[in-house]
């Protein structure tokens, strides 16, 4: 099935595909309803939410994440809450039915091993929104991949270097699953991705590889952060932008390295964070933010009786937020394809332009004859 979403008050429409994930935006239409090419910059409603269900990790305790070098951003070694009820996942999906796409579940831990998965997922299908996760794969059974394989469009799995990862990969294939690998790309793993990226070595019958870029937030630690003058971040996307066995793709946070390195990938295929713009995080306590990495909350606005997801996302913090997209860099040519990247944590944006300073290169030449 597919249905479009009329955007009035940002005057552009959005199309999506039940079944194969396929969205499209039309550009922002004139009073004849015509195509103007330009960009909207955000929708009036999250087209995608990421639904933090989980509240704890069982696996934390167990230091799974930290074996695979991964420093989990929800702080899930350390921080426990209740995982969001049945009821709250129902209020979430109601309000977002034919106003929003898909739900991404996510939290401190793997959503499917919460108490009430498969319901989750059914309520989701319900209210026409495709429900999408990310697994360790840890506590994935053959039950639980036949679940996906009937509600889910796709299943990320963790690539957490394990006899576990590959395991659940051939589960969620062998159960006609859309299967994904989850990549964080960090100081400690870009090596191991050159690598593989170089000889197509990961597993067969995957849709995509997916990297995310590491963040310092939560448990993922300032020094694992990939720096621009790093020749690996060079080399890495120009392993990107050549063509491999299966799909390549990146977290929106990868833009600025994208824009500033990569020659073939097509303009429209890249979006810049989307937070606060298409998409936002709500967490097990409900408290809704631009982005999950957002874990202090800076931008964040508790959901309730008298706040709904449309009032957040009308909210001043959430505005305070997309200021920082709306202002930055503007003397850059690339501009409107990055924003600036990422408003949370300017040390992960893999650009040095001048512009990124609101400086230029004649600024530069003329400090220098002064
Ligand atoms: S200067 Fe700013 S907008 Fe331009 S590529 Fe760098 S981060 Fe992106
Ligand atoms: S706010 Fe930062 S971490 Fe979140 S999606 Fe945007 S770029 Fe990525």
């Amino acid at each position: 099935m597919r249905y479009v979403i009329e955007d009035r008050r940002y005057r552009f429409r959005s199309a999506f595909d039940m079944e194969t994930g396929a969205y499209v935006r039309t550009g922002i239409l004139d009073d004849e309803g015509h195509d103007t090419g330009v960009d909207p910059f955000m929708a009036s409603f999250p087209h995608l939410i990421d639904v933090g269900v989980m509240g704890s990790c069982a696996h934390g305790k167990t230091g799974l994440c930290v074996r695979a070098g991964i420093g989990c951003y929800q702080s899930g070694l350390t921080v426990e809450q209740p995982d969001m009820s049945v009821e709250d996942f129902r209020w979430i999906c109601e309000q977002c039915s034919r106003r929003c796409n898909q739900l991404a579940l996510g939290g401190r831990g793997d959503p499917d091993q919460h108490a009430h998965f498969e319901e989750l997922l059914r309520i989701s299908r319900e209210n026409l929104l495709v429900p999408n996760f990310t697994t360790s794969g840890y506590g994935l059974t053959p039950e639980l991949a036949a679940l996906c394989g009937r509600y889910c469009g796709a299943v990320a799995v963790s690539w957490y270097r394990s006899p576990y990862t590959l395991a659940a990969i051939q589960m969620l294939l062998g159960a006609g699953v859309r299967a994904n690998v989850h990549y964080v790309l960090g100081n400690n793993s870009i090596d191991e991705a050159l690598e593989r990226l170089e000889h197509d070595d990961f597993p067969e019958g995957i849709n995509a590889v997916i990297f995310l870029l590491h963040k310092p937030a939560g448990q993922g630690s300032a020094g694992n952060v990939l720096t621009v003058d790093d020749p690996r971040v060079a080399a890495f996307f120009a392993q990107v932008d050549r063509p491999h066995r299966f799909k390549v793709g990146m977290d929106s946070c990868c833009v600025p390295g994208a824009v500033n390195h990569c020659a073939n990938i097509a303009p429209e295929s890249l979006d810049t964070c989307e937070g606060g713009r298409f998409s936002c995080y709500v967490g097990p306590d409900l408290v809704m933010a631009p982005c999950s990495f957002d874990q202090r909350r800076r931008y964040g606005v508790q959901l309730g009786e008298d706040m709904d997801i449309a009032r957040a996302w009308n909210s001043e913090p959430f505005e305070a937020f997309r200021a920082h997209l709306r202002g930055a860099c503007p003397t850059c040519a690339q501009r409107d394809a990055c924003m600036g990247g990422c408003p949370l944590m300017p040390e992960v944006v893999l650009c040095d332009r001048l512009e990124r300073m609101g400086l230029t290169k004649k600024d530069v030449c003329y400090e220098r004859n002064v």
